[in-house]
């Protein structure tokens, strides 16, 4: 999978591009987005918003206005106060907040291209990556199953999903929006009851409540459990 990276700050790119290739990617950074709207053949933009010449969304509106459907993956600063009904209205099609993990950054790539129609286990020839495991708790992406321990846990495909978003990165709180955002659908705006009532479904079928923990007024984290 070849993945242009549009940001304008080196070090920055350069920790991403040593990182995205490590995971099996092939990266090109380029700085400007004046650059990304001439680059060809590659099958995914990580796009910076804050950039030199045009800004990220402006860039984003510009490949989709000129009839690209590569997929786009905006990459924010907190500070930058990103809109994120403008960022999709402009054909975004997931963002990410900086500062962000690494694991995150690819469980995110992975989920659009398989939305997209692409497949995002190319960039990972050894398929290690395609298992998420969290303690006894083990998570195949490729065969969508689940393990905990010597014993395989049904879930259903949101449940799955869910479980696989919140174990891409073990620990980190993720708000119910977010949730939403990432295993419904971006343009999801239904009420966040949804994601309580999977999160009870899910623990129960983990069989310790405690594997999903929820962190007053912000969101859940899943915990490796004993
Ligand atoms: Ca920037």
């Amino acid at each position: 999978m070849r993945l242009l990276l549009v940001e304008d700050d080196p070090s920055i790119a350069a920790t991403l591009e040593q990182g995205l290739r490590s995971h099996g990617f092939d990266v090109v950074a380029v700085p400007t987005g004046g650059a990304a709207l001439t680059a060809t053949g590659y099958d995914l933009v990580l796009l910076d918003l804050g950039l030199p010449d045009l800004d990220g969304a402006e860039v984003c509106r510009r490949l989709r206005a000129s009839g690209s459907s590569l997929p786009i993956i905006m990459l924010t600063a907190r500070a930058e106060e990103f809109d994120r009904v403008l960022g999709l209205e402009l054909g975004a099609d997931d963002y990410v907040t900086k500062p962000f993990s690494l694991r995150e950054l690819v469980a995110r790539i992975r989920a659009v291209a398989r939305r997209t129609g692409g497949s995002g286990a190319v960039g990972d020839p050894a398929g290690a990556e395609r298992l998420l495991q969290v303690g006894r708790l083990v998570i195949d992406l490729r065969t969508r199953r689940v393990r905990l321990g010597e014993g395989e846990v049904t879930l259903t495909a949101k449940e799955f999903d869910l479980l696989a978003y919140l174990a891409a990165d073990p620990g980190a709180v993720h708000t119910r929006t977010e949730i939403l955002e990432h295993v419904w659908d971006a343009h999801w705006y239904g009420p966040t009851k949804t994601v309580d009532a999977h999160v009870a479904s899910v623990r129960k079928k983990l069989g310790d409540p405690e594997w999903i923990q929820a962190v007053r007024g912000v969101g859940f984290r899943l915990e490796a459990r004993p």
